[in-house]
């Protein structure tokens, strides 16, 4: 092809003609209605507590715009984010869907300036200071009317929420919550993953000492892994997230939840190498033998992390293939020879997530865990969403 053939047209086309997955170097896949199948499950081991749903981080990388409404049809009423532009963002989601009622709630609290945002968008904000609590309460005060608003309390995890000293100056002059509506008290668990760990039954029993001098309000305490402590960890209301997005909520037991994502990286080039050739930046692999290699279409950038160098595997018709050499940034490298010759070639896909190796499997090969794997995934795969048609 000679480059006189390439240039482009004098004028622009409008859009590309192309289809989208035939550009996309990945192709992300969210089965939404397998997101609606584990809500139920989780509400299923709830056994008639009520469970809201956590959608922070743009529910876990998945999409909030397309994951929150299916949450909302299948029954949740009650959300949380991270930050008071999640929490911005996602009430016209809900509006538009049809769920003007939900709850939605900022994890990271009310910052100075944003008042007049949070109530123009009925967020309820977490307190998480003494601070928080002074200053929502005055806001209160100053329009005139009760404003709800959810109380966080530290009992073990010393990340966000009242710490034990200003539990106690609350439990005394409980008077500083005049004015707010306390819609919700809520802790979080450190170690819910791990069920023998001490730490629960301390900090359950932390938040029962609490609950003791403060106020009456709905409680909620369990994550995913805290729904599967048992019916002492489930008070009103469950916070799920990365169980609703497929990621095992109860490690080293197989997982109740449905697999959510599937990413397939599309297969560039396979060239085939003699014994000493090194592989990728840093030669840091090198062929023991003759080896087949497959260039496959997503790297760091596409959130395929670095740590999978020489570490991660990749699924082909449900064969394990070894990521060989470092993740570069666009691209990463696979030793094909186990398959046969001819077996993949450029234009195919590999699975990087999903065939049987999934999101928890990913992380384990990663050093990471499953929300990492998540709330990594780049913005350049092609995303297509399966299920739940509204
Ligand atoms: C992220 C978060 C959750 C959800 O936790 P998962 O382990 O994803 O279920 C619940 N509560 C709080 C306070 C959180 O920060």
């Amino acid at each position: 092809m000679s480059s006189r053939e390439i240039q482009p047209e004098t004028r622009l086309p409008a859009a590309p003609v192309s289809d989208p997955a035939a550009r996309a170097g990945g192709v992300l896949t969210v089965d939404l209605d397998a997101v609606a199948w584990n809500y139920r499950r989780l509400r299923e081991e709830l056994n008639g507590v009520a469970c809201a749903a956590v959608v922070k981080a743009n529910a876990y990388g998945l999409g909030v715009d397309r994951v929150a409404p299916v949450l909302a049809r299948a029954g949740a009423d009650s959300f949380f984010v991270a930050t008071i532009d999640e929490a911005l963002a996602l009430r016209p989601i809900l509006d538009a869907a049809g769920f003007p009622g939900a709850a939605i709630h900022a994890l990271n609290g009310p910052l100075p300036g944003t008042e007049a945002d949070l109530l123009a968008f009925g967020v309820t904000p977490v307190l998480n200071t003494l601070e928080e609590v002074d200053r929502w309460a005055a806001l209160a005060r100053s329009r005139g009317r009760a404003l709800s608003a959810a109380l966080q309390l530290d009992t073990g995890m010393s990340r966000l929420g009242l710490p034990d000293e200003e539990i106690a100056a609350l439990a005394e002059a409980p008077e500083r919550l005049r004015g707010i509506d306390p819609a919700l008290i809520l802790t979080h668990l450190a170690c819910a993953d791990t069920p023998a760990h001490p730490e629960n039954a301390m900090q359950l029993a932390r938040l029962r000492a609490a609950l003791e001098r403060l106020p009456g309000a709905p409680v909620s305490l369990a994550n995913s892994s805290g729904i599967f402590l048992g019916r002492a960890y489930h008070f009103d209301l469950a916070r799920p997230g990365v169980a609703l997005y497929g990621v095992n909520p109860t490690p080293g037991q197989p997982s109740p939840m449905r697999p959510v994502v599937r990413l397939r990286g599309r297969v560039l080039q396979v060239r085939q190498i003699d014994a000493h050739r090194g592989v990728g930046y840093g030669a840091a692999f090198r062929a023991a033998g003759l080896t087949r290699v497959a260039t496959v279409a997503a790297g760091y950038a596409d959130g395929y992390t670095r740590h999978l160098s020489n570490a991660g595997r990749v699924a082909f018709k449900g064969q394990l293939l070894p990521v060989i050499g470092r993740v570069s940034m666009d691209s990463v490298t696979v030793d094909v020879t186990a398959l046969g010759r001819d077996a993949i070639g450029a234009g195919d896909f590999v699975d990087l997530i999903g065939d049987g190796h999934d999101v928890d499997a990913v992380a384990a090969e990663a050093g990471t865990i499953g929300y990492e794997v998540l709330t990594s995934l780049g913005a350049r795969y092609h995303r297509i969403y399966r299920g739940d048609d509204g």
